[in-house]
C-alpha cells in the first residue's frame, strides 16, 4: 500500500467533490474513481430487475455478480448507464442500497482492487478516508452551505430538490455501517463561494 499514492475526497452531495477530485487527478496525472457511481450502478440494476430494496441477501447477490465499469462512461452488465444512474429513480433509491452492509463490503473490495491495479488514484465518495483507504496520503472532506449545494445540484440534476437532498444526506450520515463523516485527520475545506482552482491549489499544497 505504501508505494501507491491515494487521495481520498469525501463530502455530501453538492459539496464540490467530483469537480475538485477530477481536477486534482488531472493535475497529478492520477486515475480518478467516482465511488458514488458504483453504488448508483447497483441501484440502477436493482430497479431494472425489480429486486426488493429491503432484501439484503438479494442486493448482496446482485452486487457480487454485477459487472460494473466506472470510467468516462458507466457500463453496467454491458449496458451504458451513464445517464440513467443520474436520473431521479436511481437517486431516490441509492442511499437505501448503500446502507446495506454486504453491498458496501463488495463495493469497498472492488474499490481497493481498483487502486491496486491502477497503482493509486484520486477516489471520491462518502467513506473513502474513513473506511476504504484509512491510510490515504491525503484525506479531504468538502463541505458547503446548504444554498450553494442546492444550486450546484440544481445545475447537475434539476430534479433533485431540497427535500430529496436533505433526505439523502440524513440517510448517508445516519446509517449504521460506515456513515458519511470526515476522518479525524481529514483536511476540511468549505467550498462555499470559492473558485475550483483555488480549492485545487489548497489540496495540492498539502501533499
Ligand atoms: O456521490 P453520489 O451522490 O453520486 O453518491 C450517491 C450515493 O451513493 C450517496 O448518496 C450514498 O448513499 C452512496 N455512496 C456511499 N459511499 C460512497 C459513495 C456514495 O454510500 N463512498
Amino acid at each position: 500500500m505504501s508505494a501507491m499514492k491515494i487521495i481520498a475526497i469525501d463530502g455530501p452531495a453538492g459539496s464540490g467533490k467530483s469537480t475538485v477530485a477530477k481536477a486534482v487527478a488531472s493535475r497529478l496525472g492520477l486515475p480518478y474513481l467516482d465511488t458514488g457511481a458504483m453504488y448508483r450502478a447497483v441501484a440502477f440494476a436493482a430497479l431494472r430487475r425489480s429486486v426488493d430494496l429491503t432484501a439484503a441477501d438479494a442486493l448482496a447477490a446482485l452486487a457480487e455478480q454485477l459487472d460494473i465499469h466506472v470510467a468516462e462512461r458507466v457500463v453496467v452488465d454491458g449496458e451504458d448507464a451513464t445517464d440513467a444512474i443520474r436520473g431521479p429513480a436511481v437517486t431516490r433509491a441509492v442511499s437505501a442500497i448503500a446502507a446495506t452492509p454486504p453491498v458496501r463490503a463488495e463495493m469497498v473490495r472492488r474499490q481497493q482492487a481498483w487502486a491496486r491495479e491502477q497503482g493509486g488514484g484520486v477516489v471520491e465518495g462518502r467513506d473513502i478516508g474513513t473506511v476504504v483507504f484509512p491510510e490515504a496520503d491525503l484525506k479531504v472532506y468538502l463541505i458547503a452551505d446548504e444554498d450553494e449545494r442546492l444550486r450546484r445540484r440544481a445545475r447537475e440534476s434539476g430534479d433533485e430538490v431540497a427535500q430529496d437532498i436533505a433526505r439523502r444526506d440524513q440517510a448517508d450520515t445516519s446509517r449504521a455501517v460506515s456513515p458519511m463523516m470526515a476522518a479525524p485527520d481529514a483536511l476540511i475545506i468549505d467550498t462555499t463561494g470559492r473558485a475550483v482552482a483555488d480549492i485545487v491549489e489548497e489540496v495540492l499544497s498539502r501533499l
